[in-house]
This record gives structure tokens, C-alpha cells and sequence, in this order.
């Protein structure tokens, strides 16, 4: 079954401009977002321009451009925000949740990046 994009989820409108956003990082093919209700100090969102629902939508039909744009925006974010290992920073976690399971709540990919304190155990047991 091919993937099924709804293109009236907030990130699309987000991105059609018809809802502000705490902007981080803008490039050609990716946008780099503040979450609006962060779970650390440091909650950036990163999303492909392009209207893919996952990650394996967007690993499976995105450009090599996309790809590689969303890639380097990814560093770029820890970079700004402070979290990178090596230039001072203490890490990070990257999170993508995908459909029922993954319990994706905006079904436009996005990649989260969490940091500015230690983050726990990967996953609860719920
Ligand atoms: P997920 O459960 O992985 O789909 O995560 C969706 C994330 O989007 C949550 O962390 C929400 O807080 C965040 N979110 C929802 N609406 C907005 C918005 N308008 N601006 C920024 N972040 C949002």
C-alpha cells in the first residue's frame, strides 16, 4: 500500500505558512522548528519540506538533495542549539515516531532533537 499523505496536518499548514513557528533552521528542502510544548531544554523539530508521513516514507521516496539537505540540517540544529559532541556540547537524543505504534500524533515526518539535560532510559515499559 503506498504511503498516504493527509496535507491538512499542522506541520503541513505550518509550512504553507498558515501557522507561525518558533523557526531554528531554514534551508532549501528542510525546516528546523522549537517544539511548541518542549519535554527538555533543548526540543527542536525538523521537518522535510517535501510531504512524506515518516521516516521510511521519506528514506523510501525523498530526493538524494532532500535527503542529504535534512541530513546536514540535523547537524546544523545541534550545532545551534548547543548540543553537538565535541564543540562543548553534552548530547543529544533524535526521536521519530511512525503510524499507531511509534505513536506519532502530526503525521508529517519530523525528527526530534531533545538535549540540554540528561535525557533517562531510552523507553518506558507502557
Ligand atoms: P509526535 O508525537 O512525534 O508526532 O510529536 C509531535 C510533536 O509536535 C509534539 O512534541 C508536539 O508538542 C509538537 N507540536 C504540535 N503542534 C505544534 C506546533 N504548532 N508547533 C510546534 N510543535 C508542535
Amino acid at each position: 500500500m503506498p504511503f498516504a499523505y493527509d496535507d491538512q496536518n499542522i506541520f503541513a499548514k505550518i509550512l504553507r505558512g498558515e501557522i507561525p513557528n518558533d523557526t531554528v533552521l531554514e534551508t532549501e528542502h528542510t525546516l528546523a522548528f522549537n517544539d511548541i510544548q518542549p519535554q527538555a531544554p533543548v526540543h527542536v523539530l525538523i521537518i522535510p519540506k517535501g510531504a512524506y508521513v515518516s521516516h521510511d516514507h521519506f528514506a523510501t521516496e525523498a530526493s538524494d538533495a532532500e535527503i542529504v539537505d535534512f541530513t546536514r540540517a540535523t547537524a546544523e540544529v545541534c550545532r545551534k542549539t548547543g548540543v553537538t559532541l565535541g564543540e562543548g556540547g553534552e548530547g543529544f537524543r533524535s526521536i521519530a515516531n511512525a503510524g499507531a505504534h511509534g505513536v506519532q500524533e502530526v503525521p508529517h515526518y519530523h525528527l526530534h532533537i531533545l538535549g540540554g539535560r540528561h535525557m533517562g532510559r531510552m523507553l518506558s515499559k507502557d
